[in-house]
């Protein structure tokens, strides 16, 4: 008998979460984020399940471009951050790959660098995120050197947003504005991931780049109607293995942490912080057994964690757990472990093996 953890990836939400966004921004094209192995979903399979609707694909460094190249993907493939060094750019021109040009230095080695292809180049400007991006003063110096380069095919405007989950609108506003004041007109633009998706519906523009969202967590940090109908396409489940009842002033797990007020049943479950389970998750994290909800009781181990399962009494055995998934939203235990949903989904390690699912 195998350990029964594993990671259900539900391929046919991933493909729902991307009609979505067809559906909000129907004029722009989309380029599906599947960086960090597609958030934890595995980057092959969902670049392929999307490869007949989404016009192209971003990542985050040239090695996940080759996966995707490898894997049989012929739609556009962007580097996010560019090249960090000017060997990428033999491969990049080889496997015809989308940079982003955030940076002089590397403008400075494109310039000299002999392509056999045209490259599309993406240019990230610094609107307010103050993380990357040429500063809005440099851009037309920075076109007219791609124009004499001669070799750039398509030039795309592009920023990106700090703030666009917030229910404070002030920052996105004066990012936008910033982009109006500095983008040359005749380049087509690109501004929004989930959150502009969401609920930015001015910046759409000519292409979008939803991450999270395609992967059916919401970023806002207040709902609206589009967020509520993302589907989660992660399950992380398992199974009990193990319940034992515990007395009142009994204690569960490394340091004896949680101490049991009254007499409790306590299941013990197969998942831990060595499956990409935060170790953080602090005693009174939800987890569904059977379905139903019950908590996190004492600290998250390597290979296992134990739940509070008193309430519970068709606890068994063998009875199903979903750490997160349709019916547990991560969000909900990313609240709980104090991060975010991104962080929780890219974190799963691989250990334990993915299942993925079409229908
Ligand atoms: C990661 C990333 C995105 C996607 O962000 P989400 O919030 O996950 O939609 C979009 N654009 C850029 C430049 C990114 O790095």
């Amino acid at each position: 008998m195998a350990r029964p953890t594993k990671v259900v990836i539900d391929l046919a939400a991933i493909r729902h979460n991307h009609q979505l966004v067809k559906s909000i921004a129907p004029a722009s094209k989309t380029l599906a984020i599947v960086k960090a192995n597609a958030y934890g979903h595995g980057a092959a399979q969902v670049a392929n399940a999307l490869s007949d609707i989404a016009e192209g694909f971003g990542v985050a460094c040239l090695e996940e471009a080759v996966i995707l190249r490898d894997s049989g993907i012929q739609q556009r493939i962007v580097l996010l951050e560019g090249f960090f060094h000017p060997d990428e750019l033999e491969t990049i021109d080889a496997l015809k790959i989308d940079v982003c040009i955030h940076s002089d230095y590397q403008l400075k080695h494109l310039l000299e660098h002999r392509f056999s292809h045209p490259i599309n180049l993406w240019i990230k400007i610094d609107t307010g995120m103050h993380r990357l991006g040429i500063p809005p003063a440099h851009l037309q110096q920075t076109l007219d050197a791609i124009k004499d380069f001669g070799a750039a095919n398509d030039v795309i405007l592009m920023s990106h947003f700090a703030c666009a989950d917030e229910t404070d609108r002030s920052y996105t506003t004066a990012q936008i504005r910033c982009f109006e004041k500095t983008a040359i007109t005749g380049y087509p633009i690109s501004l929004c991931n989930s959150p502009g998706v969401l609920a930015w519906p001015e910046a759409h523009h000519d292409w979008v780049r939803p991450g999270m969202m395609l992967y059916g967590a919401s970023p806002l940090s207040l709902e609206n109607g589009f967020s509520k109908q993302l589907v989660p396409a992660m399950t992380l489940q398992s199974e009990v293995i193990a319940i034992r009842d515990i007395h009142s002033g009994e204690s569960v797990g490394y340091g004896a942490t949680y101490r049991c007020e009254k007499n409790t049943r306590i299941a013990t479950i197969p998942v831990g912080y060595g499956d990409g389970y935060p170790r953080h998750a602090p005693s009174g994290t939800p987890i569904l057994v059977n379905g139903h909800k019950a908590v996190i009781a004492g600290r998250v181990s390597m290979d296992m964690i134990t739940v509070d399962v008193t309430d519970l009494p068709d606890c068994s055995i063998g009875s199903m757990v979903e750490c997160w998934g349709k019916d547990l939203l991560v969000k909900e235990v990313a609240t709980h472990c104090n991060t975010i949903p991104y962080e929780l989904v890219t974190r799963m390690t691989g250990r334990s093996p993915k299942e993925f699912i079409l229908a």
